[in-house]
């Protein structure tokens, strides 16, 4: 009974043994015979929309679907990389959206789920543009914009996160320990999975006198990054491509 999370692998037609690892490993036992397969935000390094017709999201949706079509339900959260991915890929694909903050049972546990960025609140400059962006009304004109206007505009917004990340010091772009203590203490949780950082650890703390835990899930740059959760602990595993 094992549980499995992945999270930033920047899936791009740039790096493709990257995208052949993420098909390889969906295609593996380990996660065949997993209970579940959680991905917690950018899966890939840009979404346009839905309806993009490269060959990636094609890709994508395959072998999401073959690991949904063996029984093992298969759920997404969007992260800063793909908030534009909707319900009519995970349609296509065959997996759940979850909302950024959702608690699901793992393996008899209340654990809170997130991608990563919201607890970044030291970043201000960061957390007014995601306010700016993740508006229904933004993200609607931006899909009314045709497909390759879409596409230009990705290019230049990952240039405008290059350079703000270049800028911005190592400790701002980490979560924010009281971010991490309240989103638990609402949540009612003492376990916590997030991404978004690069920054992959487990790490063990101390929340209103109880023993609680902060798991953060590692990239795909390099290589793979896997989270395995089972009823007798948790383990972060790299993936090594082919
Ligand atoms: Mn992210």
């Amino acid at each position: 009974m094992t549980t499995l999370f992945i999270a930033d692998l920047h899936l791009d037609p740039g790096r493709p043994q990257i995208t052949a690892l993420f098909e390889n490993y969906l295609a593996s036992d380990e996660v065949r015979h997993a209970d579940a397969l959680y991905i917690l935000g950018d899966l890939v390094e840009a979404w346009v929309g839905d309806d993009d017709d490269a060959e990636l999201p094609r890709r994508i949706a395959r072998a999401i679907r073959a690991v949904n079509d063996a029984g093992v339900p298969v759920y997404f959260m969007a992260g800063n990389r793909d908030f534009l991915l909707g319900e009519a890929f995970a349609r296509r694909a065959g997996m759940t959206l979850l909302d950024d903050g959702t608690v699901h049972d793992i393996q008899g546990r209340r654990t809170l789920l997130m991608h990563g960025d919201l607890l970044c609140t030291d970043d201000v400059a960061y957390q007014a543009v995601r306010q700016q962006v993740r508006a229904p009304q933004w993200k609607a004109q931006i899909l009314s914009m045709p497909l390759e206007a879409r596409r230009a505009f990705a290019a230049k917004a990952r240039e405008d996160s290059r350079a703000h990340t270049g800028s911005t010091m190592e400790s701002i772009m980490d979560v924010n320990d009281g971010a991490v203590a309240a989103a638990m203490r609402q949540a009612g949780v003492t376990r916590l999975i997030h991404g978004h950082t690069h920054r992959p650890a487990v790490h063990p703390f101390v929340l209103d006198a109880k023993a609680a835990e902060r798991i953060v899930l590692g990239d795909w740059y390099e290589h793979g990054s896997v989270l395995r959760v089972t009823g007798a602990g948790v383990e972060l595993r790299g993936l090594a491509t082919g």
